[in-house]
């Protein structure tokens, strides 16, 4: 057996399982932590910058709606509403520059109310403006911090009837940035422990089980096939262990045939062998010039090949049949006088030696298959038949036409079949263990016809009951 290296060149190059959800988990944990600073850090300050922006719009619009459809006083309280509630500073004029709505939040320190405002200048550019708004970002000194400044246009029938301009802080962002980054830290670093922990159990459950299936896989390479594989965990590693269990259960039959086909044909060739060896001295030194005696043990010579070629014959035909260079060749022929054939030729030999055979036809009915083919499942059959049966000497074969073809039972009352044997008796080289030895067998006729039959596809079978005989069937079928 070749020696198994305990690490192959694709197994040196390869990471092991817990390195492999480390760097996962590691790379995971980089990509959520670069995503969370991405967008806390590098996009916090533009989009609170335009999430305030759309806040002031919105503001001026529900303003501008509001003096269409509410009452002064009702405008009033609305206006103070609004700019508490916004924080935001707010100053309406009609269109004549004249004042009509202020609200100031910020202590005279607005850009609209202040003492050192700016409204002249942001009146200018409003007018100034191509589409009637503005929209400003100004660091606002006496409030020492940054400030938005929005202004629009309001219209009525395509007039101008006034405008509205909006001022309110911006909160510095600057310091939550940098607060946000020390949280980050802690955070991606808990992240990436946490990450690891997981990593670890999971590697630990997920190569458990595999570190020791392989160890049971070496210990199976190395020829011990009572290994346990042993699943767990997940049901990945259940289904590899079935395999395993199920590829030893395989492997250790073909082993055993194997020992079994070596074993039987050295038996079987050693035999014919040896009386071949024996005989052919016997006529060297013996018999050779007595005709009678040279011509006995010649016949012995030519029934010992004729043995040794049978069992020869019979190992290819398995062999072919087995590797499926052995094709069908199916023809249309009549079941009835081919089992009637058969019959009378077997008779002619076994009423000579006490056999009696009986055959039981149904009305006459053709079949299509490969008819040299299911001869030799026949005679291999009924050559059984004769061999086991029992003292009476009796052979039944039948014909039964049923619904889906013809079913052939081949029936002897000799000893039947254990139940625990039946299963092995049509395995390649099987022979009873007290088989009498001037049965004529090779262990390997039910082989073949189960090959044969499986060929074609025909069910096939046997009922045996110990003491009675056994009944072999199968199904011509299609
Ligand atoms: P062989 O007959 O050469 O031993 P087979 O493959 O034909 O080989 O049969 C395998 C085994 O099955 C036989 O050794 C015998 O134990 C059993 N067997 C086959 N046919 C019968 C039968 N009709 N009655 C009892 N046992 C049988």
């Amino acid at each position: 057996m070749p020696k198994i290296e305990r690490k192959t060149g694709w197994a040196v190059r390869h990471l092991s399982l817990r390195a492999c959800l480390c760097m996962g988990f590691i790379f995971f944990t980089l990509i959520v932590s670069g995503l969370l600073w991405f967008s806390e850090i590098v996009l916090l300050e533009r989009v609170y910058y335009i999430s305030k922006m759309r806040e002031v719009e919105n503001t001026a619009n529900t303003l501008a709606a509001a003096m269409e459809n509410k009452t002064t006083e009702e405008l009033h309280s609305y206006l103070t509403s609004i700019s508490v509630r916004n924080q935001t500073c707010i100053e309406i004029f009609d269109s004549k520059g004249r004042a009509l709505y202020e609200r100031d939040v910020m202590d005279r320190k607005c850009l609209l109310h202040g003492r050192e405002n700016s409204m002249y200048e942001l009146l200018t550019l409003l007018g100034e403006s191509k589409n009637g708004t503005i929209r400003l970002n100004i660091f606002n000194e006496q409030i020492n911090a940054q400030t938005l400044v929005y202004g629009t246009l309001i219209q009525e029938d395509g007039q101008i009837s006034g405008c509205i301009l909006l001022n309110t802080p911006l909160e510095p962002v600057g310091s939550t940035v940098s607060i946000l980054k020390g949280v980050l830290k802690i955070f991606t670093v808990i992240l990436m422990l946490i990450g690891l922990a997981i990593s670890f159990y999971l590697s630990s459950m997920l190569a458990v089980p595999i570190v020791r299936l392989t160890e049971s896989a070496r210990r199976f390479a190395h020829g011990n096939y009572n290994t346990r594989f042993e699943g767990g965990h997940y049901q990945e590693v259940d289904e590899l262990a079935r395999m395993l269990t199920y590829a030893e259960n395989q492997i250790s039959h073909i082993d055993t045939m194997q020992r079994d086909l070596i074993a039987n044909v050295s038996h079987d060739l050693r035999t014919p062998l040896t009386m071949l060896k024996a005989y052919a001295e016997m006529i060297r030194d013996l018999s050779g010039d007595n005709p009678v005696k040279r011509n006995a043990h010649l016949q012995i010579i030519i029934e010992e090949t004729d043995r040794l070629t049978m069992l020869v014959n019979d190992i290819l035909d398995l062999s072919k049949l087995e590797n499926g260079s052995m094709k069908l060749e199916p023809v249309t022929f009549d079941i009835t006088a081919r089992l009637t054939d058969i019959i009378a030729r077997y008779k002619g030999v076994s009423e000579k030696m006490g056999y009696h055979i009986r055959f039981t036809p149904d009305t006459p009915v053709e079949v299509t298959c490969d008819a040299g083919k299911i001869e030799r499942v026949i005679c291999n059959l009924i050559h059984n038949a004769i061999n086991y049966t029992g003292a009476d000497k009796m052979v039944y074969v039948r014909q039964r036409n049923i619904p889906s073809g013809v079913r052939i039972e081949v029936e002897d009352t000799g000893e039947g079949i254990e139940e625990s044997k039946i299963d092995k008796i049509f395995d390649k080289y099987y022979r009873s263990e007290n088989h009498k030895r001037e049965v004529v067998g090779t262990g390997l006729g039910l082989s073949i016809v189960k090959a044969i039959l499986k060929l074609h596809g025909y069910r096939y079978g046997v009922h045996s009951q110990l003491g009675k005989g056994s009944v072999f069937w199968f199904e011509i079928s299609g």
